[in-house]
């Protein structure tokens, strides 16, 4: 039983990059009291690779940091996902100044700050984000050379043959075709293609990459592959030269 004291964090995942190591560990340690699950970093660069192979819930984000600024590290988050972003400042006014810059931060903190606020803050940006509206999906149809996939009718084609799948089958590869060329976390994959509310095991995830993976077996020109990035997740990646259309 986790019992109320550890009921917060259910589990969520918090990447702390700060290279002021007393401030690392107070926030570590009241995270993860309360059930979050920390990755930390001291630096922009340890950070930023973090934040790509992680797949963090929400990101606290120190401005000041060695070799990559946090203000560099947001913008570069946020060019490549809607993760809650938590700045913290070491005054108010280059909290207003980054404010003004429109980096793509959900909210800011200055130091110094009292832990009850702080974790007040990250459960309101996780419940937020929890709250806001899955995108749409982008695409209805894709193509990728002899390969298509049309997510109306739930229909996959490949050399004009079809290719008989689950729905659920058909939602992870139609995730995967469009956003090839990223790693994503079996977790990640888990909240985008079975929903935020799934609270099964991650391994069902990875039974259904291998589903798929089978069932293009006998597929050779396939114009993608589906590639376990080890330790992190998947990855489809395209044929050089041949690209997606929606
Ligand atoms: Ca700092």
């Amino acid at each position: 039983m986790s019992g109320q004291a550890t009921s917060q964090g259910r589990g969520r995942r918090v990447l702390l990059v700060e290279d002021e190591e007393a401030v690392r560990m107070t926030l570590r340690y009241n995270l993860a009291a309360q059930g979050y699950v920390v990755s930390e970093a001291s630096s922009g660069p340890e950070g930023l690779a973090l934040a790509r192979s992680r797949t963090p819930d929400l990101v606290v984000l120190d401005l000041m940091l060695p070799e990559l600024s946090g203000e560099d590290v947001c913008r570069a988050i946020r060019q490549e996902s809607d993760v809650p972003i938590l700045m913290l400042t070491a005054r108010a006014a280059e909290s207003d100044k980054v404010v003004g810059l429109g980096l793509g931060a959900d909210d800011y903190m200055t130091k110094p700050f009292g832990v009850k606020e702080f974790m007040a803050r990250v459960a309101a940006l996780l419940r937020r984000a929890e709250r806001a509206p899955q995108p749409e999906p982008q695409a209805q149809r894709v193509q990728v050379g002899n390969f298509t996939a049309d997510a109306e009718s739930r229909l996959v084609l490949v050399d004009q043959r079809e290719v008989k799948m689950s729905p659920r089958e058909f939602s992870l590869l139609f995730f995967l075709v469009t956003h090839h060329g990223r790693v994503h976390s079996r977790d990640a994959l888990l909240r985008a293609v079975w929903g935020p509310d799934f609270h099964g095991d991650s391994k069902t995830v990875a039974v259904h990459i291998r589903w798929l993976r089978e069932k293009f077996e006998a597929f050779p020109s396939l114009p993608f592959r589906i590639n376990t990035v080890f330790g992190v997740g998947y990855r489809l990646d395209l044929a050089p030269g041949v690209p997606l259309q929606r």
